[in-house]
């Protein structure tokens, strides 16, 4: 009898919801354990409190008599909860966030003078001794000298007994060496680009914030099954297993409702998220069996991405009180659907104007086609660069997979704007004369908001949609750091709004032409030469792939293929010219990402090869032993006509004999494949080696498994099943 799956099955299904302490009111535990605009007020100075609203509002520098005050407000409120450490909290390009605790705590070198102590020096900067972070080559790994600097963008919080300070971390000499950096850098460059094309529209405008609102999605499996499966612990998704009978084909858990013991989980979760401050807002089951999304209510882009990787972490410490464990992984299952982060992204003025919904004056919704037609021309010339910004092994899983959106970079806009667009790229060139004026204003522009209104166009197949007030970016991996992803794309608008401004001053200046004449103009071009990232039709089609590589589209089904575009000449000018990364950085993001690719297959192929090797074929064994056994003692018992008696039987022997054979001559190839692999010293082409000559025995392997699966007795298999690990609530 295998023990450790069975134990973990009467451990999972003997699990009672856990209780917890719920408060009534969110509203009034929101945020209580966040050092945000009332905590400052009551424990800082005017002057410190100016001094932080400064540095959040107008990026203004904080001196080092202020961080001490600063500091010892932050510790008061922090004692006063009963905290004990403070860390700097980063987001290495590991892909997690890091934290080095540090004590309060102070004395004397005799003991005398026990204090608890934290001062600006503290709060500002520190030296994590980061070494073995991944950095690209940038910082000498002997010298070590990576620093964190405070983020004042991003309010400190407690988790645990923990102060938690949001920081960038840099190299010695200022190069990012995390996700938040680039982060800031771009969403600085949007604000003065898009600040600068709303003064066309409206003075007032001094300030524009990008928004993000993202949906996480995840699937929850006990942990006593989770942790009887070496494959999900040691890669996050399951190498084999055959599919079980009953898969997502019934439609009966989407929507449907929610688990007691998953419920319980999320009410939980989200009390933690509310005294975090991460206003989250909606929860519901997902496609697949076990799978569910959670979403907030949409913030600025850097608080928003803090309050993701935050949330990550938080939903595994939280599992854990719920003999729970939340898997992230893109696909963890095989056959069901995939987990995705939609990135709903957006931008806001400090007027309080969506720029990408439109309303009710024909001026204003000038404002709002600029913004939505300079997004589309900047997907349109980056299409390739979007694609490596959401590249990874475990997303390559579900792009292109026909469940998420395909490996290609398109935009849906919905009938109705389609049509818009198709009516100003109409517009006479040069100057308009008043009658066409009105008539543009009155009869398109002015129209768009009645059009949107009954506009319920839906389509689940782009990877990039307009839904009304936000484009999202669907593309993106349940994994990731949404960084990633906003980085780039707020970079490509960014840099496009900025050329936007130049051509329209140009025919302002050059051709004399009133402003809106010159905006007509300049956006008319812009729908002609964006043509063909426009799509409307089914994203998973065959069709599409085939128009699309006419079109000229990218379709990089790969990660390896995908990240190429990351150092291309385009990209490197772009972030460098934008002072968001300079060359050095970009390359050393584009290493790190191959070789995590890398690492990630060559795990895989190495767990894959353990499990295969020491669960199933002895598993196999065990039976093929039983099956023998009972042939002898058919052949003891019926002599010569045993053949015939024992016919089944014999074919079942041959059939494992044959699966066993199938694993261990492609377990051994794979290895050798590993190690012509690893034998290259170019980056890109060991991650090309592992794509191509690695990876594609993952599923031969698992093939064979999985028919043993079905082949061995029930009692004798080792690894917990599909129907186990998906139908056990
Ligand atoms: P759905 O897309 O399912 O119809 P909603 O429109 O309510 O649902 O929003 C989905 C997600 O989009 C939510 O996470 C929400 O916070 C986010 N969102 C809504 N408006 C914006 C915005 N202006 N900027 C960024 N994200 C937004
Ligand atoms: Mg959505």
């Amino acid at each position: 009898m295998s023990t450790i799956r069975f134990q973990a099955l009467r451990e999972a299904s003997s699990r009672k919801p856990v209780d917890f302490q719920e408060s009534d009111r969110k509203s009034t535990i929101f945020g209580s354990n966040v050092f945000n605009d009332k905590a400052m007020r009551q424990y800082l100075t005017s002057d410190a409190f100016k001094g932080v609203q400064g540095a959040v509002q107008h990026g203004t520098k904080i001196d080092r008599k202020l961080a001490d005050y600063i500091a010892m407000g932050m510790k008061e409120w922090a004692l006063s909860k009963g905290v004990t450490h403070y860390t700097h909290w980063f987001q290495p390009l590991t892909g997690t966030t890091a934290e080095k605790h540090d004590a309060f705590f102070e004395t004397s070198y005799d003991g005398s003078d026990p204090v608890e102590k934290f001062g600006g020096a503290q709060l500002v900067q520190q030296e994590p001794d980061a070494s073995s972070f991944p950095n690209g080559g940038i910082r000498n790994t002997f010298e070590a000298r990576g620093y964190t600097a405070w983020d004042p963008t991003s309010p400190a919080f407690i988790f645990g007994t923990t102060l938690c300070i949001p920081t960038v971390f840099i190299s010695y000499t200022g190069e990012a060496l995390d996700y938040k950096t680039p982060l800031l850098r771009a969403l600085m460059v949007m604000d003065d680009a898009a600040t600068e094309v709303c003064k066309y529209f409206d003075k007032n405008v001094k300030k524009v914030t990008a928004t993000l609102g993202w949906e996480q999605e995840y699937f929850l499996v006990d942990r006593a099954l989770a942790n009887s499966r070496p494959d999900l612990i040691m890669t996050g998704r399951t190498l084999l297993g055959h599919t079980s009978a009953k898969g997502q084909q019934l439609d009966d858990h989407y929507f449907g409702s929610i688990p007691t013991r998953a419920l319980t989980y999320m009410r939980d979760l989200e009390q933690e998220c509310m005294l975090l401050g991460i206003p989250v807002k909606t929860r519901h089951n997902e496609v697949a069996p076990n799978q569910f999304e959670l979403a907030p209510i949409f913030e600025e882009t850097n608080l928003a991405v803090d309050h993701n990787c935050l949330l990550m972490d938080v939903m595994q410490k939280v599992a854990e009180r719920h003999e729970l464990k939340v898997l992230f992984h893109e696909k963890p299952f095989k056959g069901v659907n995939g987990s995705g982060k939609h990135n709903n992204w957006s931008l806001a003025t400090d007027t309080g104007v969506n720029l990408l919904s439109p309303s009710k004056t024909p001026m204003s919704n000038l404002q709002f086609l600029t913004f939505f037609i300079n997004t589309i021309k900047a997907v349109n010339d980056n299409e390739s660069l979007l694609r490596a910004a959401i590249a990874s092994a475990s997303n390559d899983h579900r792009l292109g997979a026909n469940e998420a959106p395909p490996a290609i970079i398109s935009v849906f806009i919905g009938g109705q704007l389609t049509k818009v667009l198709a009516e100003l790229e109409g517009v006479t060139t040069g100057k308009l004369s008043p009658e066409e004026k009105t008539d543009l204003k009155l009869n398109v522009v002015g129209k768009i908001p009645d059009v949107l209104l009954d506009n319920t166009d839906r389509n689940r197949t782009s990877p990039f949609a307009f839904t009304g007030n936000k484009f999202e970016f669907r593309a993106v991996g349940s994994t990731a750091n949404c960084s990633n992803a906003m980085t780039t794309l707020n970079a490509i608008v960014a840099k496009q709004l900025r050329d936007f401004k130049v051509e329209v001053d140009a025919l302002i200046d050059s051709k004399d032409m009133k402003k809106d004449d010159a905006i007509f103009n300049v956006l008319r071009e812009y729908i002609k030469q964006s043509k063909k990232i426009l799509f409307e039709g089914d994203g998973y089609s065959e069709e599409w792939e085939i128009e699309a590589k006419k079109r000229g589209l990218s379709n990089f089904k790969t990660t390896p293929e995908a990240l190429k575009a990351r150092v291309s000449k385009q990209s490197l000018d772009l972030f460098s010219e934008l002072n968001i990364m300079n060359h050095v950085e970009v390359e050393a993001r584009y290493e790190i990402e191959l070789e995590e690719y890398t690492k990630k297959i060559q795990i895989e192929g190495r767990v894959l090869g353990d499990i295969s090797k020491n669960h199933v074929i002895p598993t196999a064994i065990r039976y093929q032993n039983t099956l023998i056994a009972n042939v002898k003692g058919l052949k003891d018992i019926f002599g010569n006509d045993f053949e015939t008696i024992a016919k089944e039987q014999i074919i079942l022997i041959k059939d494992i004999s044959k699966h066993i054979e199938g694993i261990n001559t492609k377990v051994k190839e794979m290895t050798d494949a590993r190690k012509s692999a690893n034998a290259l010293t170019d980056a890109q082409e060991m991650a090309e080696a592992y794509c191509d000559k690695v990876k594609p025995y993952f599923e031969i392997i698992r093939n064979h498994c999985d028919k043993l699966e079905l082949l061995v007795d029930n009692e004798l298999w080792t690894l917990t099943k599909y129907r186990e690990l998906l139908f056990t609530k």
